[in-house]
């Protein structure tokens, strides 16, 4: 391989916004056999909005979603963005929260009117010891439509469901074609739960879904494909991502991302058009050949 035509080809990137750090990632590019998707804000837009408030119980919708909007101010997952936006719309004003306690990959909890309040996932509800009771079909009717549905409890018992929905990219679905195409096997990484995960992934025609992943765990999902032969890409645009980006045999940043995953990729999606992944495997066979 000649550095030259690799130095041609990393500027050919670099002008379809596609930065690659170095001709040795855009060699490497054409041995991938696997990519890896962030869920949130990859292949989502990242912006969900407020779907379903159903209170459970006994409990008055409105005091439900005033509890979980109080909650979400503390908090800094678009998730919250989503439920406050919501709560505004509604006309719903916060309460105060004393003690407040972000959970990654959990939710977030803290103390309302002197109740302990507590707004995430089942994992969280499990921890603290919150049965579900007859929610449980409720959860999985709008998990099944692709929602983020998240329980709300107050003094131990569960007031809520609150569901949200994000909208797929455009340019997702191309970009999944293409890949297959390419032979590539697709698969989504998300510390989203199963059933929602898999009616994106279905919707996406996502050859794997690899859900409920903790922020910490998302590294470990990687070296596990490659401790399976894999050679792997992971695109990703979150803090959480930057380990599974650093620990990817090529870690792809999307340009409107975090500023640690950029720093940790080794290539960088100025445009943020995840089909720009192809076009940058493409690229790496195109120059390969070339040189061969
Ligand atoms: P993602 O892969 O979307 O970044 P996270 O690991 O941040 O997922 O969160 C996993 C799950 O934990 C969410 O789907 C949600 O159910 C719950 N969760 C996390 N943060 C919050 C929050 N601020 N409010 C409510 N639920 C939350
Ligand atoms: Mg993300």
């Amino acid at each position: 391989a000649t550095p030259a035509a690799l130095m041609v080809g990393v500027g050919r990137g670099a002008q379809a916004g596609i930065l690659i750090r170095g001709g040795e990632i855009l060699e490497k590019a054409q041995k991938l056999d696997t990519v890896v998707f962030d869920k949130t804000g990859t292949l989502t837009r990242g912006e969900p909005a407020l779907t379903d408030v159903l209170a459970l119980g006994g409990f008055d919708r409105g005091q439900a979603l005033r509890l979980a909007a109080s909650l979400e101010v503390g908090s800094e997952h678009p998730l919250a963005e989503a439920i406050l936006r919501g709560a505004r719309e509604e006309g719903i004003e916060p309460a105060r929260v004393q003690g407040f306690d972000s959970i990654p990959g959990h939710g977030v909890r803290g103390e309302i009117d002197g109740h302990t309040v507590l707004l995430g996932n089942r994992r969280l509800m499990e921890r603290e010891g919150v049965a579900l009771g007859d929610a449980e079909a409720e959860l999985e009717r709008l998990q099944a439509d692709g929602k983020t549905a998240m329980l709300l409890a107050e003094g131990g018992r569960l007031a809520a469901i609150v569901a949200v929905a994000d909208t797929l990219k455009r340019e997702a679905l191309e970009a999944i074609i293409a890949l297959r195409t390419e032979g590539i096997e697709v698969v989504m990484l998300t510390g989203d739960n199963a059933r929602t995960a898999e009616a994106i992934g279905r919707a996406l025609g996502i050859d794997r879904v690899i859900a409920d992943v903790l922020p910490a765990d998302k590294a470990k999902a990687i070296k596990e494909l490659q401790a399976a032969g894999k050679v792997v890409a992971m695109v990703g645009d979150g803090v959480n991502d930057a380990p599974a980006l650093a620990t990817a045999d090529i870690g792809i940043a999307i340009g409107s991302g975090s500023d640690v995953a950029k720093e940790t990729g080794g290539i960088i999606l100025v445009r943020s058009d995840v089909r720009d992944v192809v076009t940058g495997i493409r690229l790496s066979r195109a120059t390969m050949r070339t040189i061969k």
